[in-house]
């Protein structure tokens, strides 16, 4: 049967559907593709390991996070919002642009603290390193921070790589500079993302020394403080790296392993301070853009750094997706 294009397809289908000779009409639906469609996905070993090649290194098939079965339940949430305790984020990144937090209850540029949470213009974060809301300051000083935060929540598009819980919001805390970061920073920072009801943290850094005063702070945080093991190759029970080898609940140790299973060479490790390990070898996320170029901003990089956003990604599933079955779970209770 042929119709005229000006006709209606509402008007079509009540005439055929009202003809008696018509079992029923439907139209014929345009489906999508449930496939990842972010052309460097195969990149994502640490995502779906099919035993490809990666920097020269080939993987085993199945040393992976499971990536596309939990996506099955969820992508997370954009209510759900993760802070990332790092160097800056380059949030003008195509695939991180969308996914930065914004706080609703700060005025942008109007130099008053709406919120009155003591920093003035936090439209999205805070930079607790330059005591300002700037949270990019330049490539190479807050290239960490943007490779972190492509491998929780980069855009599940059609350019680049997906992060594990794309649809989940990024919160950038920047409280590391050129040469490091101060420990009343990061504590500041950890303050911050509390008030604000964030509860999981992502902390791809570690050294100093045992500190009473920022083991306080994560206790009394109330979130999931997932951090990296550290990068000397040590035991960590022995020789600890602080925050991760704090001896807190509420802590998660990330160490590195890479693409055939075994754990990296850089990684620390401990039976006792040690919780999990993730992959954290030719981890390739987003970078700062090459002079505005983003077509070429994505790099891979090794470190239990990468392997933590790993489980930040996955925990951030976990709790988007207990979220989503909770009420129906108190109505089977009740
Ligand atoms: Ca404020
Ligand atoms: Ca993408």
């Amino acid at each position: 049967m042929k119709f005229s294009k000006n006709k209606k397809m509402a008007d079509v289908l009540k005439e055929l559907n009202a003809s008696s000779n018509v079992e029923y009409v439907e139209p014929n639906y345009v489906y999508q593709p449930t496939a990842v469609t972010d052309p460097l996905y195969n990149e994502l070993w640490g995502l779906k390991n099919t035993g490809q090649e990666i920097l020269g290194q080939v993987g085993k098939k199945g040393i992976d996070i499971s990536a596309e079965a939990a996506w099955a339940n969820t992508k997370g949430s954009s209510s759900l919002v993760i802070g990332v305790i790092d160097t800056g984020i380059e949030i003008n990144h195509p695939e991180l642009k969308d996914r930065i937090w914004v706080n609703t209850e700060e005025i942008p540029n109007d130099g008053i603290d709406n919120d009155k949470n003591g920093y003035i213009d936090d439209v999205n974060g805070w930079n607790f390193y330059d005591k300002n809301n700037k949270l990019f300051i330049r490539g190479e000083e807050d290239f960490h921070g943007t490779h972190v935060a492509g491998t929780i929540a980069a855009k599940a598009n059609k350019i680049g790589v997906t992060g594990i819980a794309p649809n989940v919001k990024i919160m950038p805390l920047k409280f590391i500079g050129p040469y490091g970061g101060y420990e009343s920073d990061a504590i500041a920072a950890i303050e911050y993302a509390k008030v604000k009801g964030v509860k999981i943290l992502n902390n791809s850094w570690g050294g100093g020394e045992n500190s009473q005063a920022l083991k306080d702070a994560i206790k009394n945080s109330g979130t999931l403080f997932i951090a990296a093991a550290g990068n000397s190759a040590e035991n960590s029970d022995t020789s600890p790296m602080y925050p991760a080898a704090y001896d807190l609940p509420n802590i998660l140790s990330v160490a590195s392993i890479n693409n055939t299973g075994n754990l990296s060479y850089f990684s620390n490790y401990g039976a006792k301070s040690v919780d999990v390990a993730a992959p954290g070898e030719g981890i390739l996320s987003t970078t700062p853009s090459v002079e505005g170029d983003y077509s070429k901003a994505y790099e891979y990089l090794d470190g239990t750094s990468m392997a933590t956003p790993h489980v930040t990604g996955v925990a951030a599933l976990v709790k988007a997706h207990i979220h989503h079955i909770l009420p129906f779970k108190s109505r089977m209770l009740s």
